[in-house]
């Protein structure tokens, strides 16, 4: 058994939300076909689509944060194993107390699908400036275009949060999002850039 069928077969086993495969797929070929170089991940669990992402394109580094110390501890054993310690950082913190100066090609969130928005406002001035935001999660296993199968108040909170956040990327005057119907859909957030000044027009 690969590595990556391990952790799928782990992930499956104790219940840990990793991303499903034709979300993951097309995230690494999005990678290949984009020559993304560096990526910012929030949220890396066990390691999983670090990992996959960092085996999608041969000059790559992904900087990687998990606050779960057990999952922390669980991604470094798996990045360790996959041989990837030179193209993967990872970063045992919660992603809110997270600053840097560095510039990312990609930006992906995934973490607490309620903190979305805050995390896309806290890293978008870390992107360069050709880079993306993807977000995943953003049909919430079909509860955001099928609400009335929601069965608990929390859930229908989440679910709130996240066609909140499909507002924001929808009304942002920065950013051009679109959705890719793969996994339990993504969005990909694009800087508008003034075609005439050619550059941000909020800059
Ligand atoms: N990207 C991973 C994959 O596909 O293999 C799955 C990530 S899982 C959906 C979300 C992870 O984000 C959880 O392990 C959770 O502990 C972590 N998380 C949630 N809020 C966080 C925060 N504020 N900072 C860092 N990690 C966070």
């Amino acid at each position: 058994m690969s590595i990556v069928e391990e952790l799928e077969k782990y992930a499956k086993e104790n219940k840990i939300p990793i991303m499903q495969k034709d979300g993951i797929l097309y995230l690494c070929n999005y990678i290949k076909n984009n020559n993304i170089k560096s990526v910012l991940e929030i949220g890396s669990a066990i390691g999983y689509s670090a990992i996959m992402m960092a085996s999608s394109q041969n000059e790559i580094h992904i900087t990687t944060i998990e606050k779960d110390i057990d999952r922390y501890n669980l991604a470094v054993q798996n990045i360790k194993k996959a041989n990837l310690e030179n193209k993967i950082t990872i970063k045992n913190m919660d992603a809110n107390e997270y600053s840097t100066n560095n510039k990312y090609d990609l930006i992906f969130i995934d973490a607490s699908k309620g903190n979305n928005q805050k995390f896309f406002q806290k890293f978008k001035d870390n992107l360069d400036n050709c880079g993306v935001i993807i977000t995943d999660n953003l049909s919430f296993h079909g509860l955001v275009e099928n609400p009335e199968l929601i069965q608990t108040k929390r859930t229908q909170k989440l679910v709130e949060k996240i066609k909140n956040y499909i507002t924001f990327l929808d009304t942002n005057k920065e950013f051009k999002t679109t959705y890719i119907p793969v996994g339990d859909k993504i969005s990909i957030s694009r800087r508008i850039i003034d075609e005439q000044n050619n550059s941000n027009p909020k800059k």
